[in-house]
C-alpha cells in the first residue's frame, strides 16, 4: 500500500513537472546542448542575457536525488557553458553557478537544475546577507560546526567527506 502511494505521488509529480515536459518536447526551449543524460537550454527569465540552465533529463527533485556521477556531468556541462559565455558575445565579466536545493534556498521548480549566468559590474544582481553575516564566528565555533558536519557525512551513505580530516 505504501508502495502504491509513493508511485501515485511520483506520477503526479512527473505529470506536472515543467522540466520533464520540456525534456519530452512538450514545451519550446532554446537548446544549447545535450548529452544522453543532461540538457542545457536558455532560462526564459534571465538574470542577464546568456542565462542558461543545466538539468538532468531524468526527473530528480532535489540535489540528493542526483547520483554523484550525474551531478558531475551537470557541473561539467555548466563549466562548458560558463567558458562559452565568456567568448560568445554576451556581456560577461564573470559567471555565477547557482543551484537552489529546496524551497527555503530559493528552489521554484522541483526538478534539480544548475543556473549558469554571466555577470558584469553593476548588473543589479546580488546576494542579500543578514546582519549576522558581518559578525565573524570564532575558530572554536567553526571547528564545532565542522565536527557536526563531518559526523553527519560519516553517517550518510556514499560519504566522501572524510578524506581531508585525517581521522
Ligand atoms: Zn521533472
Amino acid at each position: 500500500m505504501a508502495h502504491y502511494s509513493t508511485s501515485t505521488c511520483r506520477k503526479v509529480e512527473l505529470d506536472t513537472c515543467v522540466f520533464c515536459e520540456l525534456v519530452a518536447g512538450k514545451r519550446s526551449i532554446s537548446v544549447i546542448g545535450e548529452t544522453a543524460d543532461v540538457l542545457a537550454f536558455m532560462d526564459i527569465q534571465p538574470v542577464n542575457p546568456g542565462h542558461a540552465l543545466v538539468i538532468p533529463k531524468r526527473h530528480a527533485p532535489y540535489l540528493a536525488d542526483l547520483d554523484p556521477e550525474l551531478a558531475g556531468q551537470i557541473l561539467a556541462t555548466g563549466m562548458r557553458v560558463a567558458a562559452a559565455l565568456r567568448t560568445c558575445g554576451v556581456r560577461c565579466e564573470g559567471v555565477n553557478l547557482f543551484l537552489a536545493d529546496r524551497e527555503a534556498a530559493g528552489q521554484e521548480i522541483f526538478h534539480a537544475h544548475l543556473h549558469v549566468f554571466p555577470r558584469f559590474a553593476g548588473d543589479g544582481f546580488g546576494l542579500k546577507f543578514s546582519p549576522n553575516y558581518f559578525v565573524l564566528p570564532s575558530r572554536a565555533d567553526l571547528d564545532e560546526v565542522a565536527k557536526h558536519i563531518r559526523n553527519a557525512m560519516r553517517a550518510s551513505p556514499g560519504s566522501t567527506g572524510n578524506r581531508r580530516t585525517g581521522s
